[in-house]
């Protein structure tokens, strides 16, 4: 065997894991994959999901008070038994708390019954951001989150934010995916030191039958040992024409992200996928499909457009 394919044993698919780390600029780390909960409904639904992510080996969850289920990652978190420690849980300052984000914190934590979280999100650019900033800052120094960042910010709300503070966000999560690849944004935030984490990585379902996506997904064999068939075949799976055979138009869309560089909180509140979508280890795209894949840009927004926030 010569050098340069050991190398490529010891180091496959880029070497990313489902344990693999993105390093923040506070010096903490962030869990590259992570499962989103917006639009899962609090009590059994959302346990029994954020379970099976912990189960399928996701260490980290997204949560956000204006979903109204932090109570139930919490309790999830603790019926799993893994140590607290292990496990990233980012929330976010929602727009009608910005008069106290210290005391909407604090209402955060008691839900999630933790001591802190991870990761502390202001969640719109609403015109009292700046000044919210400094709050979080002091939430930091007192350890009620680890780390602190932003949600939904462009180049221009991050120039201001940064011109008025000495506290560079650890994070800014936005919409980003192959139909809203925000090269910009991206380039800037590498330059800063902001790690990009993508919300609604799969276009909340709206591009995953694209008929160009879907001839990317039909290059990459899945290995049938590692799609465990639970029984259950569901009239939504096939709406997206899943191919046993072939990675899915979602793995796709997932590993993109991952390729990129960005944290990626793909949401699934059902167990078949959210396992689907941690299956996404045991292949690499290629250069020239990543290029396919960032050509696909078409500006889609499917939550959220925050270029005209003030
Ligand atoms: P998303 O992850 O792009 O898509 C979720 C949709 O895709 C759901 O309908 C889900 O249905 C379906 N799905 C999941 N896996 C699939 C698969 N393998 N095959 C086919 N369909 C699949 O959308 P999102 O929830 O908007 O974004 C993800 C997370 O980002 C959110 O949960 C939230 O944590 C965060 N987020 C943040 C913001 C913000 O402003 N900061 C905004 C939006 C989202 P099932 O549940 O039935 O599987």
């Amino acid at each position: 065997m010569n050098v340069v394919s050991k190398v490529s044993l010891e180091h496959p698919f880029c070497g990313l894991t489902i344990a693999t780390k993105l390093t923040l600029n506070d010096g903490r780390k962030i869990p590259q994959l992570g499962l989103g909960v917006w639009q899962i409904r609090a009590g059994a639904a959302c346990e029994t999901a954020v379970l099976a992510a912990l189960e399928a080996g996701y260490r980290h969850i997204d949560t956000a008070s204006m979903y109204g289920n932090e109570e139930s990652v919490g309790a999830a978190i603790r019926m799993s038994g893994i140590p607290r420690e292990q496990i990233f849980v980012t929330t976010k300052l929602w727009n009608s708390d910005h008069g106290n984000p210290e005391r909407a914190l604090d209402t955060s934590l008691r839900k999630l019954k933790l001591d802190y979280v991870d990761l502390y999100l202001i969640h719109y650019p609403v015109r009292e951001r700046r000044q919210s900033w400094r709050a979080l800052e002091a939430v930091r120094v007192k350890e009620k989150a680890r780390s602190i960042g932003v949600s939904n910010f462009t180049i221009g709300h991050l120039r201001e934010l940064l011109a008025d503070t000495k506290t560079v966000p650890a994070v800014n999560q936005v919409e980003f995916h192959p139909y809203l690849f925000q090269r910009d944004l991206l380039d800037f935030c590498a330059a800063k030191g902001i790690v990009v984490e993508a919300y609604s990585p799969l276009t909340q379902g709206k591009r995953l039958r694209d008929r160009k996506l879907v001839a990317v997904a039909e290059k990459y064999p899945s290995a049938a040992t590692q799609r465990p068939d639970h029984g259950l075949h569901l009239p939504f799976a096939q709406n997206f024409s899943r191919h046993a055979a072939t990675k899915s138009t979602a793995q796709i869309l997932i590993r993109w992200a991952l390729q990129h560089g960005l944290a990626v909180i793909p949401k699934s509140g059902n167990r078949n996928r959210i396992f689907e979508n941690a299956d996404v280890f045991d292949f690499e795209l290629t250069a020239e499909d990543m290029g396919l894949l960032d050509g696909f840009n078409e500006n889609l927004r499917t939550c959220w457009d925050p270029t005209n926030a003030p």
